[in-house]
């Protein structure tokens, strides 16, 4: 595992990047949105799109981190990564948006627990699958702590990783919104819908609109 935060201080966080952009993922698709991306991530999926945050970023207290979300001026924020549960002044980071009214989404790999998530926060857990190179990492234990509000997230290279995601699915809560999001430029679009169609597959299609909108390769959006 990184040890990235290694010399950060108490109430310090290693933050890579904080930007507003369109929400691209999630059931949020869509809304305006703060991200905070914190430095560091224990897993390297094959598909990785943020191997930029793996190890660069600058320490920031929590109040400057809160003082820089501040100037975009809008309601919802989410923290990512990397891996965003690494740190652990992300707990009172969580809190301390919370408490300042945001409306807070946590993005984090599945590999380390989320029961000290705040309960208010909206956590959108991926469920790393075999084309990943990282299924043996997940903590399935984190599907017992899943409120109403929280999203499960499988990312599919290919169809052998959509038959073991289908699988998977009978783990899961009914009530647990699950998202199918295809490896952006290796699995068609058209591919899964179709799949999903067939199976009659309670679970929602996403692909990553900020690619859309902006283009696969640009940061910061
Ligand atoms: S968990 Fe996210 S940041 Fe970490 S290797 Fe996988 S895709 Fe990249």
């Amino acid at each position: 595992m990184d040890k990235i935060y290694t010399g950060i201080k108490k109430n310090m966080l290693k933050v890579n990047e904080i930007y507003a952009s369109i929400q691209g993922e999630s059931s949020h698709t869509g809304l305006p949105c703060v991200f905070i991306r914190l430095t560091g991530c224990n897993l390297r999926c094959s598909w990785c799109d943020t191997a930029y945050a793996f190890h660069e970023g600058k320490p920031l207290t929590i109040e400057e981190t809160l003082e820089k979300v501040e100037t975009f001026d809008l309601p919802l924020v989410e923290i990512t990564g990397g891996e965003p549960l690494l740190q652990d002044d992300v707990y009172p980071l969580m809190e301390a948006l919370l408490k300042k009214g945001y409306r807070v989404m946590l993005e984090t790999g599945g590999a380390l627990p989320i029961n000290k998530v705040p309960e208010k926060v909206i956590k959108i857990l991926d469920i790393k699958c075999p084309g990943s190179g990282e299924d043996k990492n997940n903590h399935l234990e984190n599907l017992q702590w899943l409120s109403p509000q929280d999203e499960v997230k499988f990312v599919l290279l290919d169809r052998a990783d959509y038959e073991w995601s289908r699988d998977l699915l009978q783990k899961i809560s009914p009530s647990t919104q699950v998202l199918f999001s295809p490896v952006y430029d290796e699995l068609d679009l058209k591919d899964l819908s179709q799949w999903i169609l067939e199976d009659r597959l309670a679970v929602r299609l996403q692909t990553q609109l900020h690619k859309v909108i902006w283009s696969k390769d640009t940061l910061g959006v």
